[in-house]
């Protein structure tokens, strides 16, 4: 194999090199601020409401309920703190999961810490969330639901709009992270009936450091950056132009080319999975079978350390994660692997593989063809590991 092989494209995607194109004249050329009075930052200003245009109609909503953020991170942070902030004259109470990615969790167990309360909604063997289990949370005090739409380690897809029917009868504010999802399925706010969701360009062959939050009309909350009027005094900071630019460019090219990629991760993700099955053994595999994000292929290895198996593929150039890059070097097991059921020393054992839309079958084979030995190597140095008859 000549150069990397990537497959880790839930950490991060590269940037498509006709979105760097599109960025290109907005460092150097088209520099204005966009908030100025004078044509060159009118130009700017131009660009950033064609990209909010464009990404409105991506997730079906309207262009004024689109805010341009840093980062997923951001966005996540903004959802919980603000509507949190914006309705204690309500109460007190947020609902999320257990499996949410860390900008949540954190942002929640934050919020706790601030007097308010915290319900974790458990998830199946599957990663599945049980709309009633929402249901039967739900208190006169409760503010916010916050529920992931794809999870960015088992890629499990949640039932968004069947908890986006609760929420709706009964007047609770929605919010999905919906950073894995969007741009890789389709994503309708009025099919998933949320109120807030949170995306990141980097994800989908957009730039690094710019994001977006969709904002239903009419909901309550407050401000999460304070400073200039930018972003109809929600979201101060002068625009990242050219990051935003971007991400209009990655929106419109997956609104052409999705479809077909999600074609081609799921034959990809079908031939590594089928694949180390049938030459390794003691393979098992996380999140739920079908409802799950294309190009994800996440499995836990019997007796063997998910790092171990990180270091020696790397040594092959492939790359590849264990749980999230997020918690790399933290020797703590995934929460996400841990909500399944699975017991500790099983989940130190995970590997997770995301796909995208520049892998190749040829590469998938490379992987199936240097991943076995691996394995074998790795369990032969475990004294516990007993080969199954
Ligand atoms: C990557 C990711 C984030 C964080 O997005 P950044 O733009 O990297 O801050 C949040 N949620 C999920 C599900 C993610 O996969």
């Amino acid at each position: 194999m000549a150069g990397e092989v990537y497959l880790d494209h839930a950490a991060t995607t590269p940037t498509d090199p006709r979105v760097v194109e599109a960025m290109r004249p907005y460092f150097t050329e088209v520099y204005g601020n966009p908030s100025t009075m004078y044509a060159l930052g009118a130009m700017a200003d131009k660009a950033i409401e064609e990209a909010r245009e464009r990404i409105a109609a991506f997730i079906g909503a309207k262009p004024e309920e689109i805010y341009f953020t840093s980062s997923g991170t951001e966005s996540d942070n903004w959802a919980i703190k603000g509507i949190a902030y914006a309705n204690v004259k309500k109460g007190r109470h947020i609902i999320t999961s257990r499996i949410e990615h860390h900008a949540v969790l954190e942002a929640c167990l934050f919020m706790r810490e601030q007097g308010f309360e915290v319900t974790q909604i458990p998830v199946d063997g599957e990663g599945l969330v049980d709309p009633d289990a929402v249901r039967k949370a739900i208190r006169p005090d409760t503010i916010l639901i916050s529920i992931m739409h794809g999870n960015n380690e088992i890629g499990t897809v949640e039932p968004i709009a069947q908890i986006g029917r609760i929420a709706e009868e009964t007047d609770v504010v929605f919010h999905t992270d919906a950073v894995q999802t969007v741009g890789k399925i389709p994503v309708k706010v009025e099919q998933l009936k949320v109120d807030i969701l949170s995306a990141s360009a980097h994800k989908f062959y957009g730039p690094k450091g710019v994001g977006f939050q969709y904002i239903r009309k009419g909901t309550r909350i407050s401000p999460f950056i304070h400073g200039g009027g930018q972003e109809r005094g929600k979201r101060a900071s002068t625009h990242n132009v050219p990051g935003i630019v971007g991400m209009g460019k990655a929106v419109e090219l997956a609104d052409a080319e999705m479809e077909s990629a999600a074609a081609k991760l799921r034959g990809l993700a079908d031939r590594l999975y089928k694949g180390i099955r049938e030459r390794v053994e003691g393979i098992r595999l996380n999140g739920h079978p079908t409802l799950r994000v294309p190009g994800n292929v996440n499995i836990c290895v019997d007796s063997v350390e998910g790092e171990s198996m990180i270091l020696c593929l790397d040594m092959n150039r492939v790359c590849v994660s264990s749980g999230s890059a997020c918690t790399t070097g933290s020797l703590e097991p995934s929460h996400v692997l841990l909500a399944l059921g699975l017991p500790a020393e099983v989940a130190h054992g995970s590997l997770r593989f995301t796909m995208g839309k520049h892998n190749t079958e040829a590469e998938i084979d490379y992987v199936l063809q240097e991943f076995p030995p691996i394995v074998q190597r790795l369990r032969s140095m475990n004294p516990l590991y007993k080969k199954k008859a």
